[in-house]
């Protein structure tokens, strides 16, 4: 039987494929009913429900002549929206359906008092998150304002200073792979709305390790990279950030940009195809451009140092690039003590998700905590295993800190990197 698993599914997705063929008959819409992308489906997993499954959003959401036109349209509407935009049922779809696009259009088309919220926390306050993260400490659980208790958690995780200790040594730098794939191209690193706000040592120690490289490093002033816009179903706000942002590498000499969030290097990889560039030329060299961090340290090597966990845990982003980047560069330095589960679970955060239906949110994390358990078993062997988890995309970091049992840590990868 014939797969339709994308070009750019991961290695995770494709293990977790199930043979799906096209039915006999297609029907008028592009969505066919088949029920592919039901499997991936975290919130269909987590839940259980069918109405909040791809295949019924598709059906709710879509032209399709199935189509609830019957049925209340805000109601629809709001059933919908419901989505974590992981993407996972999109690479599976065999007529190419993307849920995550026809959700956005349905938000945009819908808008409420969240969007608003969101779009004033990701275009106007990004440069006061440090601050709202120290004040999060402050807000007792009991007197989170309704809704958001769980964006709050995940905030105070993210406060400056309450990061991971590093105790990984970076022994060697591939610098010669590194100049003779770049030579002397500049380099920009695309620090995201995390590491240029609260969490300020990922972009440190991103930027310790391209000098590591021999990486001839330049400065672009970027901003949000949209795709949480986009996602919330505000587009405009999207498309004056991309815009933004294209403008900031064409002045900056069209540079490498170095990413360390999957979920940003996805939003980049996906500015191709939205009529952003002056021509063919330049949006190739655009999608050339956009690079994981750690596909660029392919070949590093590192000594784990004293106070290392003997059990790290690793959660990979929905975002995670086609090459699955970190996590090989990840494993290639911790070796045997890091260790992820068979199928990779989302972190349940979904940007303005966490918002919409945080009681969602909080189940899909808390799947995603029993998988990692799975494969690490802390809560078998408390005193013996601690949970440790790291990642490679900020929206994981913040959720999973929202979800963490008692006493685990989470963080990026960059944050167990020594730098001195
Ligand atoms: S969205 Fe795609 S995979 Fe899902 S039911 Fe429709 S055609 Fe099948
Ligand atoms: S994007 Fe993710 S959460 Fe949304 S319908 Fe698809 S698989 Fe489910």
């Amino acid at each position: 039987m014939k797969t339709h698993v994308k070009p750019d599914a991961t290695p995770a997705d494709k293990a977790n494929d199930k043979a799906c063929a096209k039915p006999e008959r297609a029907i008028a819409h592009d969505c066919v009913l088949c029920g592919c992308c039901m499997e991936l489906c975290p919130l269909f997993a987590a839940t259980g429900r069918e109405e909040l499954s791809p295949r019924a959003k598709a059906l709710l959401a879509g032209p399709s002549k199935f189509s609830a036109a019957t049925l209340d349209e805000n109601a629809v509407a709001e059933l919908a929206s419901l989505c974590l935009a992981c993407g996972k049922c999109e690479k599976l779809c065999p007529q190419g359906v993307s849920v995550p696009k026809l959700v956005a259009a349905l938000r945009a088309k819908h808008p409420d008092f969240r969007q608003w919220l969101w779009q004033q926390w990701i275009t106007r306050l990004a440069p006061f998150w440090s601050l709202a993260a120290r004040g999060a400490v402050l807000v007792p659980d009991m007197l989170a304002p309704a809704g958001l208790g769980l964006a709050l958690k995940g905030l105070r995780g993210l406060r400056p200073g309450n990061g991971l200790r590093p105790w990984l040594t970076v022994t060697k730098f591939p610098a010669e792979a590194f100049r003779q794939q770049y030579g002397d191209r500049p380099v920009v690193l695309f620090d995201g709305c995390v590491g240029s706000g609260p969490r300020k040592v990922w972009a440190h120690t991103a930027r310790f390790l391209l000098r590591g490289l021999g990486a001839n490093l330049a400065e672009a002033a970027f901003s949000c990279c949209g795709s949480t816009l986009g996602v919330a179903g505000l587009p405009e706000d999207q498309d004056r950030a991309r815009r933004a942002n294209v403008d900031a590498w064409r002045k900056a000499g069209r540079p490498l940009l170095a990413t360390s969030c999957a979920t940003c290097r996805k939003g980049l990889a996906d500015y191709v195809g939205a009529g952003l560039f002056a021509d063919a030329d330049e949006e190739k060299t655009w999608a050339e451009a956009v690079a994981p961090l750690s596909a660029l340290l392919t070949g590093a090597q590192a000594k784990v140092g004293r106070g290392a966990p003997t059990i790290v845990g690793w959660h990979r982003s929905c975002h995670v690039d086609p090459q699955d980047s970190d996590f090989k560069l990840v494993s290639s330095l911790l070796g045997t003590r890091l260790r992820a589960p068979a199928k990779a679970n989302c972190c349940g955060f979904g940007g303005i998700m966490q918002l919409s239906a945080p009681e969602l949110s909080t189940k899909v994390g808390a799947a995603c905590w029993e998988a990692l358990d799975g494969a690490l078993g802390f809560s078998a062997a408390p005193e013996v295993v601690g949970a440790f988890v790291l990642t490679g995309c900020s929206g994981c970091v913040m959720q999973l800190a929202a979800t963490a049992p008692e006493q685990a840590q989470v963080g990026h990868w960059l944050e167990i990197v020594k730098t001195d």
